[in-house]
């Protein structure tokens, strides 16, 4: 089989890797060349995923295609997907998403739990809302890793909206972050791997680190689960999704945001789970049996994000020690520059004692540093 995947970055490159267990030919589709899956592909291709013919060109000649970034041209994915090219997500589960108002809509009209919103699509009718504070504003296109969220939490913070269209959302009060990915195959037939708690770096808005299993009470596990198979289900498309989620202090659990696509918080089923992420979509998109998505042990992914105030060529310091360590894995995302905040690279540690986990997790966050040369 021929399969594009639109997008270049590490999620392409994991998946990529994942590829050479099996027989398809891979092609790439992205604006740089010196991208973390350029190298791994049978076949690269510069182009702008954004672009309808670049999309359509592309797309043409191959059985199957799938994404690693929501923002692509849907409208070629539509027109490929009528004249037989099978997409993984369909584009209409990719157009819900790809817009949190459309998405946020979404949640409302399948009775899928998650914050109350209204829409503002300006920052004039923003100052109009000051009633909904606290809240937290989300810009509807073109935000991604914390850039695109605003937390406003009285009326002297309305300045700090987006003057665009956005979703204004209640703030709820996190005890957990955590999330799901789900396997959906052709048939319909879906997989669900553990929950992952997330940590979050409050600075940059970026995951900071992350354990799996999530160490919640079962009731509360399994209502997330509930939810997620409901999300992945009412888009009624195959594919793999991850369903972010937040639990409240109450017990409820509220649906924050899906990806449809492989997803960073699935980084560790690499190593700790039977089947990885990026195994189980090759399964999905090739027509295989899905498969387990049981741990093997606990995990806890540490991303390796470009220090502060470094820019340039980069260096990793400390990765000898890091090495050096037991049953922990470390994922180079092989970009050669680093700036503040670029996710570089992750570390994934298994160990069957959760304090162990924390502990290795922290001594790798204090020794390992992405520096410019
Ligand atoms: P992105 O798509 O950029 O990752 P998210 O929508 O996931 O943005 O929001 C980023 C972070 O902002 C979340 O991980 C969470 O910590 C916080 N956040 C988002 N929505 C809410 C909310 N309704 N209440 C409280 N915190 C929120």
């Amino acid at each position: 089989m021929k399969v594009g995947i639109l997008g270049g970055g590490q999620l392409g490159r994991m998946l990529l890797q994942a590829a050479a267990n099996y027989t398809v030919e891979t092609f790439v589709l992205e604006n740089d060349s010196n991208c973390p899956a350029a190298h791994l592909c049978h076949h690269f291709i510069k182009g702008d995923i954004k672009d309808f013919n670049t999309v359509y060109e592309f797309g043409k000649n191959l059985d199957a295609i799938t994404i690693e970034i929501e923002a692509v041209n849907i409208e070629a994915l539509e027109k490929l997907a009528s004249e037989g090219v099978k997409i993984y997500p369909n584009p209409a589960a990719i157009r819900i998403i790809k817009n949190k108002i459309t998405q946020k809509e979404f949640y409302k009209n399948n009775e899928i739990p998650s914050p109350n919103f209204l829409i503002t699509n300006s920052l004039e009718e923003l100052s109009a809302q000051t009633k909904f504070l606290p809240a937290v504003h989300k810009i509807g296109e073109g935000g991604y890793d914390g850039k695109g969220v605003q937390v406003l939490i009285e009326a002297t913070d309305i300045a700090k909206g987006f003057d665009a269209p956005s979703v204004l959302e209640k703030m709820v009060d996190i005890q957990k972050e955590i999330a799901l990915i789900i396997a959906v195959n052709d048939k319909g037939e879906t997989a669900i791997y553990p929950a992952a708690e997330m940590l979050v770096n409050q600075q940059l808005n970026l995951l900071d680190y992350q354990v799996s299993p999530a160490r919640l009470p079962e009731n509360i596990l399994w209502k997330a689960e509930a939810i997620a198979l409901k999300v992945a289900k009412s888009l009624n498309s195959p594919g793999l999704f991850a369903v972010e989620l937040f639990v409240d202090p109450q017990g409820n659990v509220w649906v924050n945001e899906t990806a449809p696509r492989v997803h960073n918080s699935g980084h560790h089923t690499i190593e700790a789970n039977y089947c990885s992420q990026y195994d189980m979509l090759w399964r999905i998109i090739l027509n295989y049996p899905l498969g387990n998505t049981d741990p093997i042990m606990p995990s806890a992914i540490v991303n390796l994000l470009g220090a502060p105030e470094q820019n340039g060529k980069a260096i990793y310091k400390g990765l000898e020690e890091v090495l050096r360590m037991d049953q922990v894995f470390v994922h180079l995302y092989g970009k050669t520059h680093t700036k503040p905040g670029r996710k570089m690279g992750h570390v994934t540690i298994i160990s069957s004692d959760y304090q162990d986990l924390i502990h290795q997790a922290n001594k790798i966050k204090h020794l390992l540093e992405v520096n410019a040369e």
